[in-house]
This record gives structure tokens, C-alpha cells and sequence, in this order.
């Protein structure tokens, strides 16, 4: 897809079901086009896919989150499986070829894939070249994880791989709330799934593209809010969708969604009941 002079390609991983306590099962394609994910805030576990989104212009290879990244430990279980990395050698692109990680927020679903174990049993960047992009409130609530007791599952982070990009000087931590990261790409700050939760606004030659993260994982969630026990603030989290939708229908944006099952991406509409749709195709 392109979005003026960049082009936009939606990575996969595949299909997982990701469970409240933190475990993690691949599931058959075919098992979550038979679910349906209704209800994610109640159950225990959600169906979901993993879509990495890859931004390039003629300069820079953006990558927004870097999904579980399973199997890119060395000596990994894990074989045959899809992660950041395969992805990439699909479009002819070595981990040396990114020049920017964008990261929504550090929940494992979305940041694992930033970091991997060599065969010294140190952790490395997957990325070498890539200057990896946190907000602060992000990093600082979940350092903070320490000082509370009873950790909701949005409250868990898994930090240890991140102290070496910190340490290596790899992260750049944003504090505003919005920040452009290269000419068309911004970062803008919502809050609400979790307090440094970002998302990512592409914008070339009048054309846009919103990357909302967790803010609206699948295109399931276009008119219903479901999130209230994922998301840490559920009321800013519902607000900001609110805007961030209304802004992107006037603009006719395509929308990404990080967990959608099937890869789904689409320019916003409403319909005639107010609803809000997906068009595959801009109409003519
Ligand atoms: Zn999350």
C-alpha cells in the first residue's frame, strides 16, 4: 500500500492466543477465523494476530512495534515460526536495514521482538542500526511495576532485554505529546490502554494512515468499546479513540490494526446509520 511517496506493508507473525496470566499459544489460522472475538476485556484469553506494519520511504525503513519475536533467540525452540525478521527478508530487508523502531508501548505482544539472546546468552538489538522510540511515561510506569503489589495483567512488563538498548543508548525517550519522528511520521501520545501508549500517524502528498495500537487492535473494535479490563484507563483510552476515529474519517485515513485476525486494513467511513466502516479501496 502506498500513502503518498511511502509505502506501507503489514507484517505477520500469525495467530496467537494470548492468555490473561501471560502465556502464549500459536494458534491455526483456521481456529481464529472461527472465534469470535466479542468480548475481549472478559475472557480469559484473546485471539489475535501479530501485524508488525514496515513504513519505507526512499531514505528510511520505519518499523512500528516488533511483535513476540519468537525464534530469534539463538538456539530457540522455536522453529518455522514468523517473526519481525522473516518478515522482513520478504521485502529483500536485513534487521541492518532499519532505521527507526517506533514502539505503541513495551507490553510483550507489541515490544518483544525488539531485542534477542545470542549465542553468548547476552542480549543484542535486533535492530543494530535502529534508533528505538519509547515514551517516557512508558518506560517510567513500567519501571514502577516494582513498587505495586497487585499487578493487573496491562500492568506487567517484562523489562530485562530493554536495559540493553537503554544502556547502549538506543532508545530515544519522547516526552511530548506529539512528536514527528522523520518528515510524515508522527508519534502522538494517548494514554489510556496504558499511560505512555502512543500511536503513529503516516502522512504523505495529502494521503494518511493511522497505526492506533492497542488504542484499536482490531477492526472488531471500529463501534464497540470492549477494553475496559486491558485498558489501565479505560475512560481516557474511550475518549481518545472517540477523536482520533472522527479525525480519521474526515480525512479518509487507512486504518492498521495491530491484532487484527487477517491482516485487515482499510480506508474509515460512516455508514448511514453512523456507523463506522472499513473500505477496502478509496471509492472513486
Ligand atoms: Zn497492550
Amino acid at each position: 500500500m502506498d500513502i503518498g511517496s511511502l509505502t506501507v506493508e503489514i507484517l505477520s507473525e500469525g495467530h496467537f492466543e494470548l492468555f490473561r496470566d501471560g502465556h502464549i499459544n500459536r494458534t491455526p489460522r483456521t481456529a481464529h477465523a472461527t472465534s469470535t472475538p466479542k468480548d475481549p476485556g472478559n475472557s480469559n484469553s484473546v485471539m489475535a494476530g501479530i501485524n508488525p506494519v514496515l513504513v519505507q520511504s526512499d531514505e528510511h525503513n520505519i518499523l512500528l512495534d516488533t511483535g513476540l519475536g519468537w525464534g530469534l533467540d539463538a538456539g530457540s525452540h522455536n522453529i518455522d515460526v514468523s517473526n519481525v525478521c522473516t518478515n522482513l527478508q520478504i521485502f529483500g530487508l536485513q534487521p541492518e536495514d532499519i532505521t527507526h523502531v517506533i514502539l505503541t508501548h513495551l507490553h510483550y505482544d507489541h515490544a518483544a521482538g525488539s531485542s534477542f539472546t545470542d549465542a553468548d546468552a547476552k542480549t543484542q538489538p535486533t535492530f543494530p542500526n535502529a534508533t528505538y522510540y519509547v515514551h517516557q511515561k512508558e518506560w517510567d510506569f513500567a519501571l514502577d511495576q516494582i513498587n505495586r503489589d497487585q499487578l493487573s495483567y496491562s500492568e506487567r512488563y517484562r523489562l530485562d532485554e530493554f536495559y540493553r538498548l537503554v544502556s547502549n543508548n538506543q532508545i530515544t525517550f519522547l516526552s511530548g505529546d506529539i512528536t514527528e519522528i522523520i518528515n510524515g511520521i508522527t508519534v502522538v501520545r494517548t494514554g489510556g490502554h496504558t499511560p505512555g501508549h502512543q500511536i503513529v500517524i503516516i502522512e504523505s502528498d495529502g494521503e494518511k494512515a493511522y497505526y492506533m495500537g492497542d488504542l484499536l487492535p482490531t477492526e472488531y473494535q471500529l463501534n464497540e468499546y470492549v477494553m475496559e479490563k486491558a485498558d489501565i484507563y479505560p475512560l481516557e483510552a474511550k475518549k481518545k479513540k472517540v477523536q482520533l476515529l472522527k479525525q480519521a474519517c474526515n480525512e479518509k485515513a487507512l486504518l492498521l490494526f495491530y491484532h487484527s485476525g487477517n491482516g485487515q486494513a482499510g480506508h474509515l467511513f460512516r455508514d448511514n446509520d453512523k456507523k463506522y466502516v472499513l473500505a477496502k479501496q478509496l471509492p472513486l
